[in-house]
């Protein structure tokens, strides 16, 4: 990372050329400059919720209209001066955020994009119709934004005005980006079930990222009102959110910068360009079909991408990456340890039943776990063990049963509520955000702040970079502890699939559980991998946790659990010590299947594959 040495004197060359350059425009290029600032904030707000946050956000340009029109109304018509009309048009532009935000806590993605589409369609047809929004017409005669005596009539002294909102937003998205809300938001788009069984509140987080683009909205909205003193409908209709589109789309939706380096380029072109107006909307098609095609991080993106092209020639391949993987040392002295909580059972769960269809996947399942044990659960292939670990950390609802942990039911509880309440689990088909770096992945899980704690980035920002500080000296110890330090900033898809496992858990204790489900931890792992994984189990077993284990690897199973249960076809078949289970005719027969019930079930002592 740059100091503060290198990044001073760059700063104090960007202070400068914002300051000095209308000095070298005329009346009509500053006019063009004062479009792009305002574009380059609405464009920031659309890298926050599509490019940050992974929604399809179809209405960013009907928040800058709702921000431009409820200050041209309400300075127009009702008389307020400029800057309280502003200030209630960036709240009514919060409250349609919010509006558009409430779908967003129940749907996927993609419907999302055709409910912020109606929303748009809607918005601008109602413009064009209503009586006070002047119809057609528009409406004239906005006032200037008074400002201590200085003149913002003139486009020069308004360009400075913009320069600082521009500046304070750039600012504050880049501060959200790269602090907890931002990571969390990251989590989102690249996997929002994992997000959510790591603790993130996700439909109130979608929620959050459409607030965040609708702030923007409705500020770019008040400074055009400001600037042009005029509105009509046309400013604001599907042409509008296109080219916003292809500014973020080709300058690079995920990174803050390349946003604005698209709307800038954007507006220079298309005025470059207006007097082929229609050939221009083609070209920006094709430059967007390409884009998304050939590059779908943007010109941002690309110096990411040659750099990544380059390590992959130069890096060492997957067997020396493994070497780099650290032993795995507990801190057996200081690690915070799990507490029992009374008698209760970890797990208890009865006569439950998942459904999905016609297909019973679960059906009247009885399961107890006890605090402190590690329970191998082992079945068939679509004997519905992930579903049963679906359903404990509530990403299924059971048909029907009841199910506790530690005396608390959890029936039917949403899985950020469940991990907060201290359940983890790693998934079969990992699920680690691909995305963010292996620090970032355990510092996600790490994070145990709510939503709700978010006032802060508004109101004491110094909570946020005290907090980030603490989070960033305990995320380097988990890796240490892991051994993943020397990955610290890879991401998970450039490391072998061992270490990808070993991640995964990481991440899973970085939430501090006390119950923690493992799907299938030694698939694909080789046998020294094996032995790791088995002592990894045991030392977290020994902090207090009650592990529950789905595993084909019998011999793993066998040498870790003190109890095993046995599912086949969606119904416990057996349950108990690995000798007892090992020794029931149906489970050979079920496990083994019928032309191998011959073959007995290795024994504990076996040593794993
Ligand atoms: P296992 O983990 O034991 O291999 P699963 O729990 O993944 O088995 O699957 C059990 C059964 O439930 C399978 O027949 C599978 O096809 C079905 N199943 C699992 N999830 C779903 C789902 N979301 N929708 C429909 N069927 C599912
Ligand atoms: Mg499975």
């Amino acid at each position: 990372m740059s100091s503060w040495k290198t990044k001073f004197p760059l700063a104090v060359i960007v202070v400068l050329a914002f300051y000095a350059l209308p000095y070298t425009l005329n009346g009509y290029a500053i006019h063009v400059v004062d479009i792009a600032l305002i574009f380059a904030i609405l464009a920031i707000g659309m890298g926050l919720v599509m490019g940050v946050s992974g929604q399809i956000n179809l209405a960013q340009v009907a928040f800058f209209g709702v921000g431009a029109y409820t200050t041209a109304i309400l300075t127009t018509h009702s008389g307020y001066g400029f800057w309280i009309a502003a200030v209630l048009g960036v709240l009514a532009t919060v409250v349609i955020g919010l509006v558009v935000g409430i779908p967003a806590l129940r749907m996927q993605s993609h419907y999302l994009g055709i409910v912020t589409l109606g929303l748009a369609l809607g918005f601008v047809n109602w413009i064009t119709n209503a009586k006070i929004t002047g119809g057609a017409d528009g409406i004239s005669g906005i006032p200037v934004p008074p400002l201590f005596g200085v003149d913002l009539s003139s486009e020069y002294m308004y360009y400075y005005l913009e320069v600082v909102f521009f500046a304070v937003s750039m600012a504050f998205g880049l501060f959200v980006v790269r602090t907890r809300l931002g990571r969390r938001l990251r989590a989102m788009r690249d996997d929002s079930l994992a997000a959510g069984a790591m603790g993130s509140e996700i439909p109130l987080l979608r929620m959050t990222a459409f607030v965040l683009a609708s702030i923007y909205g409705g500020l770019a909205g008040v400074l055009y009102a400001g600037l042009i003193r005029f509105v009509a409908p046309e400013s604001f209709g599907q042409s509008q959110m296109f080219l916003l589109l292809a500014m973020v789309i080709i300058g690079g939706r995920r990174s803050l910068v390349g946003c604005v380096v698209g709307a800038v380029g954007l507006v220079l072109i298309r005025e470059a360009l207006v007097d082929f107006a229609v050939y221009a909307q083609l070209g920006y098609g094709l430059v967007v079909v390409l884009m998304v095609v050939f590059a779908p991080t943007g010109l941002a993106g690309i110096p990411a991408r040659v750099i990544a092209a380059v390590n992959r020639l130069r890096t060492p391949g997957e067997r020396e990456r493994a070497a780099e993987l650290g032993p795995f040392s507990p801190d057996e002295g200081s690690a915070e340890t799990v507490s029992r909580d009374g008698e209760q059972p970890a797990l208890e769960i009865s006569h439950l039943t998942k459904r999905f269809g016609a297909l019973t996947a679960l059906d009247d399942v009885e399961l107890t776990v006890r605090q402190g044990e590690i329970r191998g659960i082992v079945g068939p292939n679509g004997s519905g063990k992930t579903t049963l670990f679906n359903v404990i950390s509530g990403l299924y609802r059971p048909t029907s049963g009841s199910l506790s942990a530690f005396g608390k039911g959890i029936g039917g509880v949403a899985p950020y509520r469940l991990n907060l309440d201290g359940m983890s689990r790693t998934f079969q088909n990992l699920r680690l955000f691909t995305d963010m770096t292996v620090r970032e992945n355990v510092m996600v899980a790490l994070d145990r702040s709510r939503t709700t704690s978010f006032w802060q980035y508004v109101l004491w920002p110094f909570g946020v970079v005290g907090a980030e500080r603490t989070l960033r000296r305990q995320v380097d110890e988990i890796l240490r502890q892991y051994g993943l330090t020397g990955f610290a900033d890879s991401t998970p898809g450039s490391l072998p699939y061992g270490i990808q496992r070993r991640i995964e858990i990481a991440r899973a204790m970085a939430s501090r559980p006390r119950l923690l489900l493992l799907d299938e931890p030694a698939a694909g792992l080789n046998g020294e991998e094996v032995g790791q994984l088995a002592a990894i189990v045991r030392s977290i077993r020994d902090l207090g946790v009650t592990v529950v284990l789905i595993e084909h690897n019998m011999g793993l199973v066998m040498s870790l659990c003190e109890r095993i249960t046995v599912l086949a076809t969606g119904r416990v078949i057996a349950e108990g010590s690995p000798a007892e289970v090992a020794a029931t005719p149906e489970v050979i027969e079920a496990y083994l299947g019928e032309s191998m019930s011959e073959t007995p079930l290795p024994t504990p002592t076996e040593v794993p594959r």
